[in-house]
């Protein structure tokens, strides 16, 4: 079988003729004037497979949106328009009302329109496309990033999954963090506000989706370059880090690695800009940091605190399970 990225390489991938960027990275790029260009991103949700059936709609319509502006963050573009298509069961106002009132809290937070869409009966699954403003020259793509570069995440990963995960009934989380790490599930934060200021800092972006180490993988490839990451230097939250340090250890480790649904930035940056992306995220309130280095050497290494190489775990494709 075709892997997700394989099928959509052999079957769908064109060269960009008009197009500044086409596919294969967060957004595609088209240039609107010599020094404006539109940053397009389309992402889908289904019940059943991105969302639990019965999710609370509110945080739903904001999810949907989220998912897309966080693409527009990790190329550095400023959010402008959205559309909106969808199939549902039925037209229920005890479900729309919520599920606009959440959709319309992040889009009136980024002051970002909606300008159509497409609605139909069927079964739930919404697909929203996004478009952002940037000048093209400033737009950070997944293959600027060079060797010697320092790899950064934006935040703490791995609670969204370990929250999928104790859904499923595979681990337990502690009842003082379950609301919070359901929220990072659930209502994810586009990080837009850092996305704009690393336009002048970073080389290469990507937010993370799939997982860490997967989609890392695809700024690697995208650059030609390979990393070398320490999971003792990747922000963790607090729940996550406890099974760390404790019998549920290998799946912690997973969850790190290749948990998806964080949609944190993953960044590489000269050390030059070290000190001025260090201050933006506590400014911001983020607990992000420096997880690593882009080497010439191909490939991705992750160590363990005592510097051995961990084994990688698959990152989420939607056809290998
Ligand atoms: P992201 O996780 O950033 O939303 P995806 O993993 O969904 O990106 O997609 C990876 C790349 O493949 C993107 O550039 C996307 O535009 C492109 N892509 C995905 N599906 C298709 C398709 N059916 N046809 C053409 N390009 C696609
Ligand atoms: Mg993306």
């Amino acid at each position: 079988m075709l892997s997700e990225f394989g099928l959509i390489e052999r079957y769908f991938r064109r060269a960009p003729v008009r197009a500044v960027v086409g596919g294969g990275d967060d957004c595609a790029l088209i240039e609107i004037s010599p020094r404006r260009a539109l940053a397009i991103t389309t992402d889908m949700l289904v019940e059943g497979r991105h969302f639990f059936a019965g999710t609370d709609p509110y945080r739903l319509g904001w999810k949907c949106l989220a998912v897309n502006l966080s693409d527009l963050a990790a190329m550095g573009a400023t959010p402008a328009y959205f559309t909106l298509s969808f199939a549902l069961p039925k037209a229920d106002p005890a479900w729309l009302e919520p599920f606009s009132r959440g959709l319309f809290a992040l889009a009136d937070e980024h002051k970002v329109e909606i300008i159509g869409g497409d609605t139909t009966a069927g079964p739930l699954t919404i697909s929203i496309t996004a478009m952002g403003e940037i000048a093209p020259e400033k737009a950070i793509k997944r293959s600027g990033a060079m060797a010697g570069d320092e790899i950064w995440v934006s935040h703490e990963i791995g609670g969204a999954a370990l929250q999928l995960y104790a859904r499923w009934g595979k681990t337990t989380v502690p009842e003082a963090e379950a609301e919070a790490l359901m929220l990072r599930m659930e209502m994810p934060t586009p990080r837009i506000a850092l996305g704009e200021f690393l336009r002048d800092h970073a080389r290469a972006a990507i937010d993370i989706s799939d997982g860490l180490c997967g989609d890392l993988q695809h700024i690697l490839r995208a650059s030609n370059v390979g990393a070398v990451i320490r999971l003792d230097a990747i922000p963790v939250p607090q729940a996550l880090s406890e099974k760390l340090h404790g019998s549920e250890r290998d799946l912690a480790i997973k969850l790190h690695l290749s948990g998806g649904d964080d949609y944190e930035l993953c960044f590489t940056a000269p050390a030059s800009a070290r000190e001025a992306i260090a201050t933006k995220l506590s400014e911001l309130g983020l607990r992000g940091g420096v997880i690593g280095e882009i080497t010439a050497a191909l490939g991705l290494r992750a160590l363990d605190e005592h510097g051995a190489a961990l084994a990688l775990p698959q990152s989420f494709d939607h056809f290998r399970e």
